[in-house]
């Protein structure tokens, strides 16, 4: 059920043909599967409502790539498309993609008359095992056939996006922190309070994070750099796993209602203490302090600090608190806004 407050969370809606790699993205992304397993799934054969505790309550749909929807009256339409952010749109790089193409440029025409606000977002998957050249050949090649299309049908705007990405390493992530950030109202603010996290703690680079998914919402405005992005989602993978294990110190009553369930794990109260979910610790390859701080059931801000950052951390903490709760006021306003 799709509940009020579920309503003003970001939904994302997963389309492609079939064996494009719909399955496998949700799989990995939003339930942790490893890629190599994704060769077992079943392909998808009906429509799949995937409900995850996540800040995007992502409701990934999975339609299967045989049914024409569009065609096929059974379908509500408002249902499917009305309240949706962005649709993604799977093409098979490994395979012939005409026919996913052309269907992808009715899909769009479609949405752009009757939904004009929906992102599309088109996937360029499993681009892992293609040469650098030749991955930005098929992405030029998709491109102009879509955008040819788009204009000959007087859609010259489209709000259509393309990324390459494949499940076996972190473009896929990439690819969808993309995709939510441009769902995000007043992302700049998010932006803006990262940004001045990092110059008063002399912090590397920052990213709030959901944890679940480890899809980031907002990053700082230093350059992104793909080693960062790994090290802090890996990060977080650390601390889901000692945080299962072990348990430290007691939350105030609505701490713990805040933490209780998915992906921090429920059942606080069956244990001596709380999991903690604040952390900080020095990786020995980088030399740099990594600092993990929850903001609310969903998200976590993770930093690369500096390496004097361990001098100075009453500082750093009290700007961290600052900063998680500047997250949470923008969280609860732009909440009720909506
Ligand atoms: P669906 O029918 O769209 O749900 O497609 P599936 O998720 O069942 O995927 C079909 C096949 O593609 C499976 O064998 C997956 O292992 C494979 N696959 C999915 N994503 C990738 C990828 O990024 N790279 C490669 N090489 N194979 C992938």
């Amino acid at each position: 059920a799709v509940g009020a407050s579920t309503k003003s969370k970001p939904r994302l809606l997963l389309m492609g043909q079939r064996r494009s790699g719909k399955s496998s993205i949700s799989s990995v992304v939003f339930h942790k599967l490893p890629p190599n397993e994704t060769l077992f799934l079943e392909s998808t054969v009906r429509i799949q409502k995937d409900s995850m505790a996540s800040f995007m309550d992502f409701q990934v749909w999975d339609f299967p790539g045989q049914i024409d929807i569009f065609e096929d009256n059974g379908f509500d339409m408002d249902a499917i498309f009305g309240e949706i952010g962005a649709l993604i749109w799977v093409i098979d790089a490994q395979d012939d993609y005409l026919e996913a193409v052309a269907r992808l440029n009715s899909t769009i025409a479609i949405l752009q008359s009757r939904y004009p606000n929906i992102n599309i977002e088109v996937f360029i998957h499993k681009v892992d095992g293609l040469s650098d050249d030749y991955k930005l050949d098929i992405q030029r090649d998709i491109t102009i056939r879509i955008q040819d299309e788009l204009s000959d049908q007087g859609y010259e705007n489209a709000p259509v996006t393309f990324h390459l990405t494949s499940i076996y390493n972190h473009s896929i992530f990439e690819a969808f922190s993309k995709v939510i950030q441009k769902l995000i109202p007043r992302l700049g603010t998010l932006e803006s309070m990262l940004d001045n996290l990092c110059r008063t703690c002399r912090f590397g680079k920052a990213y709030l994070f959901d944890v679940l998914s480890k899809i980031y919402i907002a990053t700082d405005s230093s350059p992104a750099d793909m080693a960062s992005y790994e090290i802090c989602s890996d990060y977080i993978d650390v601390i889901i796993d000692i945080t299962d294990v072990y348990g430290t110190w007691h939350r105030s009553e609505e701490g713990r209602k805040r933490l209780e369930g998915e992906p921090w794990n429920g059942k606080l109260e069956d244990q001596v203490g709380c999991p903690t979910v604040e952390s900080c610790l020095v990786l020995h390859d980088s030399k740099k302090p990594i600092m993990l701080r929850e903001v609310d059931r969903y998200l976590a801000l993770v930093a690369i600090m500096g390496e004097d950052s361990y001098d100075k951390m009453p500082l750093v903490n009290m700007n961290v608190e600052a900063t998680v709760e500047g997250l949470t006021e923008f969280f609860n306003i732009t909440r009720r806004k909506k």
